[in-house]
């Protein structure tokens, strides 16, 4: 059956990056007959341009009827004079909450080629491999209530409520036992169950969950330890599953160990695993437009796409294969660039990770 994907290029260098990723995927179609359609649509300021909103009626109906979305990103100095409410930011908030992703994946690999790029030694981060999986719609971000009110002394006084309910834990424990099925088989459940009841419940749903996964290894950390191990030791990690803030906090420390922001793909899932994929960094205006940005992280991106909705492991394992073997022919956008290695643009990248893939 023909496999669905909506391309949602956005502003600033996604048009750019977008191109190679779809470049690799159409390679990969004619060469395994993977059955994949693609069509447009606008997000954020094109959207806003054309359509006076960030996400118009047709995208968020072509992304509705499609299996998959691909995005590239959003915003940029030209739409910041606008309002809350048209920014281009709004078109990836309401597309997530329109399509129920909530559960959001966020790998953090550093390949051994890119290890001077991170900021902890080399032997602690090198051969990085480790998957954060976010629970993305609920939490303390989204539960009620909520608000700022004023004490009878006069004195005012923030609130907000940390909500889970078991089937929103027992979603998002299935996703990360899933995920984990696909990589080395273990789950670092994230908490503070110590202090917090909600995620008491949080801990004995998990384990409840995992008698269903006798294949995973299912362990519990508080989430005060796992910042700390997050950078003592992040190999000891392969999923670590979380809340919504903890997870928000921690997949951007385990993205700074990698030290290289056009490398870093994600997906976020709804219920059937029907996804979206994007690069975790944003629309780059300072080099959009100059063919120099790095498409690798959309290409990763698209990678997890053929893993996580398609079940095509072995045309994802291709495309991280091939990254890593242009990585070993010293090619380097400017992001990742250092003495020694062969500068190139991004189509030349892009060019790099097709030959790896031809063999
Ligand atoms: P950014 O991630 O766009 O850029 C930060 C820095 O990293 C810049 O110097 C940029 O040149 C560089 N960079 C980013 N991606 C790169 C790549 N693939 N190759 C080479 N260099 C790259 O973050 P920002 O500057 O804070 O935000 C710019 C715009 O992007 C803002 O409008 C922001 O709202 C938006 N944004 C969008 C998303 C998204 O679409 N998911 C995420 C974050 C920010």
């Amino acid at each position: 059956m023909t496999k669905k994907i909506a391309v949602l290029p956005g502003d600033g260098i996604g048009p750019e990056i977008v191109a190679e990723a779809i470049r690799v995927l159409e390679f990969l179609n004619a060469d395994m007959g993977l059955d994949l359609s693609f069509e447009n649509g606008l997000i954020g300021g094109a959207g806003y341009d054309a359509h006076s909103t960030p996400l118009p009626e047709q995208t968020l109906s072509l992304c509705k009827q499609a299996d998959a979305v691909l995005l590239g990103a959003v915003g940029g100095p030209k739409w910041e004079p606008l309002e809350h409410a048209v920014r281009p930011e709004r078109g990836l908030l309401g597309i997530r909450s329109e399509l129920q992703l909530f559960s959001n994946l966020r790998p953090a690999i550093l390949y051994p080629q890119l290890a001077d790029a991170s900021t902890l030694k080399p032997d602690v981060v090198s051969g990085l491999d480790l998957m954060i999986v976010r629970e993305l719609t609920g939490g303390i971000y989204f539960g009620q209530p909520r608000g700022v009110r004023a004490l009878k002394n006069g004195e005012k006084q923030g609130f907000n409520t940390l909500v889970y309910s078991e089937s929103e834990i027992r979603r998002i424990a299935h996703s990360a036992f899933l995920t984990a099925q696909k990589r080395n088989k273990k789950v670092c459940s994230v908490d503070k169950a110590n202090v917090l009841e909600c995620t008491e419940l949080w801990r004995e749903v998990m384990d409840e969950v995992a008698k269903g996964y006798p294949d995973v290894m299912l362990s519990h950390m508080y989430v005060d330890n796992a910042a700390m191990q997050l950078v003592r030791a992040p190999k000891q990690f392969d999923v670590m599953v979380t809340t919504n803030m903890f997870g928000d906090i921690l997949s951007d420390t385990a993205a700074m160990l990698t030290g290289s922001i056009g490398m870093l793909p994600s997906a976020s899932l709804d219920e059937q695993g029907k996804g979206m994929y994007e690069p975790i960094h944003g629309s780059a205006p300072d080099i959009a437009g100059k063919n120099l940005a790095n498409p690798l992280a959309t290409i990763l991106s698209v990678a997890m796409m053929l893993r996580y909705t398609f079940g095509e492991a072995i045309a994802a394992d291709r495309i991280e294969k091939a990254v890593d073997t242009a990585l070993d022919t010293g090619v380097r956008t400017s992001d990742i660039h250092s003495e020694g290695m062969q500068k190139v643009s991004t189509a030349q990248m892009g060019d790099a990770v097709i030959n790896a893939l031809k063999g």
